[in-house]
């Protein structure tokens, strides 16, 4: 492994501060950072270790009645947390459906927004990876690239965001916000990570110091936990990525859709919002037949960048079952195999109430 200083600040601050020069990087839990430094695939010259941070380890109730979050929370802790997982059960249900106990006990928010993709060229040093190294070329291409993206890619990466977290969190309109070099400032979720365009080193829009503090959400995504869900197709029950994932939430007033949201995972390097699938939703029955045509709105775009032709299929099959689900009601309890379309309400592991 590359030699690095190690500094542990005590304020955030301080942790700015020392992240500000190029080659800094910010250590939380580790579970993935680590991971990539023993490869080689990440090479930092300093770490910046946050886990000592005060105040950012808070699951707060907002007076506006929405929630924030602090950064240094467990995944764990907060699919956990009785309030959160009453007020955004998909949310809660996304936390339980990724990594394994043990990952989720030591994973942060903040770690697991900014986690890097899982894309296997990028984590062999010896194949050609343009988030790697900028201009080196992508062997994803035209390799083994059946889990790669559909939606939103580049001739120069073809890589996904991993993070099951984020994909209902951005159809919730959560808000990051970020203390950085010129102080605190907030933005949409929704863009915080980048598409990969000419540049798919550049993978968020955060600037060199910028440290994610906490994530909002608002009391408006309150209006949905009577009809949300997140559902997770993986290629193994046990810990797993999301091949293909979606978060659908329904506000259904007087048997018509109020409102919708819906946003898909495991298919383009951003958890992807699909707003045009949203808009045919709007004053609406809940029927298949309208599910249909909004899985079909939300996939318009979407390309096969090699083997993964059936991802487009589906994450159409998916979006009608998510919308389904949420339209039928949230169940009381997070089901023993959380997110899994093969799980049942019974052997429940995790009550609402
Ligand atoms: C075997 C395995 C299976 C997994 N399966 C899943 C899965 O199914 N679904 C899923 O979503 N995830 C999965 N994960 C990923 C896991 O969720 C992430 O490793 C974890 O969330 C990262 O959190 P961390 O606190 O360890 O971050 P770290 O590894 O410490 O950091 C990750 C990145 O975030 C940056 N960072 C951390 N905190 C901040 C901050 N506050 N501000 C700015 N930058 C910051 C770091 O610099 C680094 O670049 C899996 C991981 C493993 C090892």
């Amino acid at each position: 492994m590359k030699q690095f200083d190690y500094v542990r600040p005590a304020t955030v601050a301080e942790a700015v501060a020392a992240a500000a020069q190029p080659g800094a990087a910010y250590l939380a839990a580790g579970t993935n950072l680590l991971d990539l430094m023993k490869g080689g695939v990440s090479r930092p010259d300093r770490l910046v270790d946050v886990t000592h941070l005060d105040g950012l380890d808070r699951i707060e109730r907002l007076a506006d009645g929405g929630m924030r979050i602090g950064a240094l929370v467990s995944n764990a802790n907060l699919a956990h947390d009785a309030d959160f997982a009453k007020s955004y059960p998909a949310v809660a249900e996304a936390l339980l459906s990724g990594a394994s106990a043990q990952l989720r006990n030591a994973a942060t928010v903040g770690g697991n927004l900014l986690q890097r993709t899982r894309c296997a060229y990028f984590y062999d040093t010896a194949s050609r990876c343009n988030k790697r190294e900028a201009g080196s070329g992508c062997d994803a291409r035209d390799g083994e690239n059946r889990t790669h993206a559909v939606l939103g890619w580049s001739e120069n990466c073809i890589a996904t965001h991993p993070s099951d977290f984020c994909v209902p969190l951005v159809a919730l309109d959560a808000i990051v916000e970020i203390e950085g070099r010129s102080g605190r400032r907030e933005i949409a979720l929704d863009e915080l990570h980048r598409l990969p365009g000419d540049t798919p080193e550049r993978e968020s829009a955060l600037e060199p110091g910028d440290l994610i503090v906490a994530v909002r959400l608002p009391p408006a995504a309150r209006g949905f936990a009577a009809h949300v869900r997140y559902l997770k197709v993986r290629d193994r029950t046990s810990y797993a990525f999301a091949v293909v994932s979606a978060a659908a939430a329904l506000r259904i007033e007087n048997g018509k859709i109020a409102e919708a949201r819906l946003a898909l995972g495991g298919v383009a390097a951003k958890p992807w919002r699909a707003r045009a699938g949203e808009d045919v939703l709007r004053n609406v029955a809940p029927t298949v037949d309208a599910f249909q045509e909004a899985a079909s709105r939300a996939l318009a775009d979407a390309k096969p960048s090699g083997d993964n032709a059936f991802k487009i299929e589906l994450a159409r099959r998916i979006i009608v079952r998510a919308l389904s689900l949420a339209a039928a009601g949230t169940p009381v309890r997070i089901p023993a195999l959380p997110a899994s379309p093969f799980a049942s309400t019974s052997g429940a592991i995790h009550a609402r109430t």
